[in-house]
């Protein structure tokens, strides 16, 4: 049903999935990439299981159903937190508009991926003016942060393209991947209580599964995962009616930012490259898009 899948899949205020093109990470946070990286490396081999939906090689160290449940469990604390700082934006209409969307786009990833409509989907918006992010667990539990508006003034378009890459993680199990990567490592794990208790803010109360449920969504995305996540996730938002050039012009817009380059890079499509597939691809999609624009597709409600 996708076409353009031809292939086949500190203060918490670090980036996220394909958002950390701009945000410097910590240095902790750093130090636990590279921690993790190299355990993933001696564990490639040890729980390797094929995507069934892009061919690819992951690592598997946890179930879907327990990469779920625990994403839940650390989303949950997470909210709780944020609810507790007067941090969840809700009853505005940029919150209204959110929730609009990404409904849109779910009803998209529920005919990608049928068993995805047993999910709790759920979208909170952070207000968080100086964070520019976004993120979807394992099993659909998503935010986005205010600064998506306030620093990148992304467009309603613009924001689905965000928000349709970052459900294609979840849709892809790149979050039970990244969730297996920390949880292959105990030291690992402890560094991750150090990025999650962050001295200046209330430190979740996670452990286990779930602590790394909550770290996944600040590590990185490899190369592969990334090309993924934007080739399914553009697709998804031109079926819902979302124009496919607004990938090509959030990159432009992120890019305008500035900021140090993470580290991580060296290992992400390079931005030049990046756009020109999303132009690519995008204009694949053109009349797609316009379909789905000019006879919107019923949504059903997804969301919670
Ligand atoms: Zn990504």
């Amino acid at each position: 049903m996708v076409t353009a899948s031809s292939s086949s899949a500190a203060r918490r205020k670090t980036e996220n999935n394909q958002l950390h093109l701009l945000v410097a990470a910590s240095p902790t946070i750093n130090a636990v990439r590279r921690f993790f990286y190299g355990s993933a490396l001696a564990l490639a081999l040890a729980g390797c299981a094929e995507n069934q939906i892009t061919g690819r090689s992951q690592l598997l160290l946890v179930s879907e159903s327990q990469a779920i449940s625990q994403s839940a469990v650390a989303y949950n604390e997470m909210m709780g937190d944020f609810g507790k700082k007067k941090e969840i934006e809700t009853g505005t209409a940029r919150a209204a508009k959110v929730h609009e969307i990404t409904n849109r786009l779910v009803a998209q990833a529920v005919r990608f991926r049928p068993d995805s409509a047993n999910w709790k989907w759920e979208v909170q918006v952070i207000n968080d003016p100086k964070t520019v992010n976004a993120f979807c667990m394992a099993g659909g539990k998503m935010a986005i942060y205010t600064g998506m508006w306030e620093k990148v003034h992304a467009t309603d378009d613009e924001i689905a393209e965000v928000m349709g890459h970052e459900i294609s993680h979840a849709l892809l199990n790149h979050t039970q991947e990244r969730m297996s990567v920390a949880l292959s490592s105990q030291v690992g794990l402890a560094a991750a209580a150090i990025v999650l208790a962050p001295r200046d803010r209330t430190g979740l109360a996670l452990t286990g599964a779930a602590a790394a449920a909550a770290l996944a969504i600040q590590l990185p995305n490899s190369r592969e995962s990334e090309s993924e996540a934007d080739q399914v996730g553009i697709e998804l938002a031109a079926r819902a009616g979302y124009d496919p050039a607004a990938a090509v012009t959030l990159w432009d817009k992120m890019g305008k930012l500035g900021g140090q380059p993470p580290e991580f890079l060296s290992t992400h499509p390079s931005p030049e490259h990046r756009s020109a597939r999303l132009k690519e691809l995008g204009g694949k999609l053109q009349p797609v898009y316009l379909t789905a624009k000019n006879t919107p597709p019923p949504a059903q409600q997804y969301l919670k």
